[in-house]
């Protein structure tokens, strides 16, 4: 008899989510992370720590710009860069412990150390040999390198290095304007750090709604920071004080080279299956390095599934909990389901960005007959008391039937008010079913409903 149903291998939302499921749904569990704590990159140096600076930085920011407005007179707020470090670290052991005792709840078994795949149903760690009926991989992701720099994450860092800078720079060039050096960029620009951000093309977060992302580049260049677009990094030499980072402006092919304090990579990431032995297992894997699955999420190995950024699809958490989720379901017998079509993404800047579905671009170029339903929140009575009235939902639906196609949000808890976006098109809503659903004023949501309206009749307040 095998020693587990199943061995998950990593602790990650994929990982850590889909362990838990299986084991309410009856099976023997055990979950192998390397880490010294659960939760994987979203919980150690991903989401959680990216956000708890962000709201650290968000709330400075209020201090500073909108508090005497409101009659809230303070001194100008002191920034204790150690204790603000010191609270993102109790955000994060907070979260991890939590799933350290979800763990014990459910009788998920952690198998502490790094894991490699000998043969289908056995996974080695450290010493033992332990056997599975089932395996998931569940290994997730690491940042991407850039030919010509060399990260030591202490000048030249990564998003890692970034979540533990010994003090707050003075300069920072981010590379890559996609969502992490955006957010990890915002962090320090509200800080005081002339941030300088260079990208490859000539658009900000690359797939996003076009005139999402024009708004939106605009609001942060308001916000002070710096872009060089259409900009290729070649090289980042370290220097005395810091860094230089040179690049080709694209169009001109001319040189230029910038200086600063800190260099941030932000190219993106990549799968990471080092160790695992899928070489010699005989795992295939997608030309982009990814391990290749169905819809089952099996591998061409039988009994050994993936999930999460180890595998095709958006490099998020919730995809890869949903993942996690639905391959349990399938290694039990019962029927597992991701809808990749209904996955919302959020950027956790302010303000904040949001979309689930189709942008108008794709519509077009698939040439759909589309309706857009757009308001802004100029027109919304609660975002503007709270001085966030810069930005509008944007809301796309089919031109004969109604149903809604996508949602593109920027502006105050967009990343909230994405999701009954979500639900409407999970039950193949109608903008119009969500006209006329009431919404409490004066919320942020009104918005949405307003978008809907202008789907429509039009909307009241514009
Ligand atoms: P991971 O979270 O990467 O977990 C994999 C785990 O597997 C790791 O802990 C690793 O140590 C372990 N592991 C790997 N190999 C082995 C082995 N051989 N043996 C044992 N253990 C192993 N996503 C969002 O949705 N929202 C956000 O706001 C967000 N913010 C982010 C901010 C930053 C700065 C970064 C870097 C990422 C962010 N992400 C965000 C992305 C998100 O973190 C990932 O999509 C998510 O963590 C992927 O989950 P996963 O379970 O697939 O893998």
């Amino acid at each position: 008899m095998a020693d587990f149903d199943l061995i998950v291998i990593g602790a990650g939302p994929g990982g850590y989510v889909c362990a838990i499921r299986a084991a309410q749904l009856g099976l023997k569990v055990a979950c192998v992370e390397g880490r010294e704590t659960l939760g994987g990159t979203c919980l150690n140096v991903g989401c959680i720590p990216s956000k708890a600076l962000l709201h650290a930085t968000h709330s400075l920011h209020e201090a500073e710009h909108n508090f005497a407005k409101m009659g809230l007179n303070v001194a100008k707020p002191e920034v204790d860069w150690e204790a603000m470090l010191a609270y993102k670290d109790d955000t994060i052991s907070g979260n991890t412990k939590g799933i350290e005792f979800l763990f014990k709840k459910n009788k998920v078994t952690w198998l502490k150390g790094w894991a490699s795949i000998p043969e289908s149903g056995k996974v080695t760690v450290g010493d033992e040999t332990h056997s599975a009926k089932h395996i998931v991989i569940a290994s997730g992701s690491e940042p991407t390198s850039l030919p010509g720099v060399e990260v030591d994450e202490e000048v030249v860092v990564t998003s890692t290095g970034a979540l533990t800078l010994k003090s707050v720079p003075e300069t920072m060039v981010v590379i890559g304007a996609g969502v992490i050096g955006l957010e990890m960029g915002s962090v320090y620009a509200r800080l005081g750090t002339q941030v300088t951000v260079i990208e490859y093309l000539d658009e900000i977060t690359p797939g996003m709604d076009a005139e999402v992302a024009k708004s939106f580049k605009r609001i942060l260049g308001k916000q002070g920071m710096k872009f060089v677009m259409g900009a290729a990094v070649s090289k980042v030499t370290r220097s005395d004080t810091g860094a230089e980072v040179t690049y080709t402006a694209r169009k001109k092919d001319t040189e230029h080279s910038v200086n600063a304090d800190i260099v941030l990579v932000a190219t993106g990431r990549k799968p990471f299956t080092e160790g695992l032995g899928l070489d010699a297992l005989g795992i295939e894997l997608e030309p982009r390095g990814q391990i290749k699955t169905n819809a089952q999420f099996a591998t061409n190995i039988p009994g050994v599934y993936a999930i999460g950024d180890a595998i095709v699809g958006p490099m998020l958490a919730h995809k890869a909990e949903d993942e996690g989720m639905a391959v349990a379901e399938v290694v039990a017998g019962k029927h597992g389901h991701v809808n990749y079509g209904v996955i919302p993404s959020v950027i956790y800047t302010s303000p904040e960005v949001a979309s689930v579905g189709q942008t108008e671009q794709q519509l077009k170029e698939e040439g759909r007959a589309h309706k857009v339903g757009k308001f802004s929140f100029m027109g919304n009575a609660r975002a503007k008391a709270i001085f966030q009235a810069e930005g509008f939902v944007k809301l796309l639906a089919d031109k004969e039937t109604d149903r809604i196609l996508g949602c593109h949000i920027i502006g105050p808890a967009a990343g909230d008010l994405i999701h009954e976006v979500c639900v409407a098109m999970e039950f193949g809503a109608s903008a119009e079913d969500l006209a006329l659903t009431c919404h409490a004023h004066p919320t942020y949501s009104e918005a949405v409903r307003e978008a809907a309206l202008a789907c429509g009749d039009g909307p009241i307040h514009m």
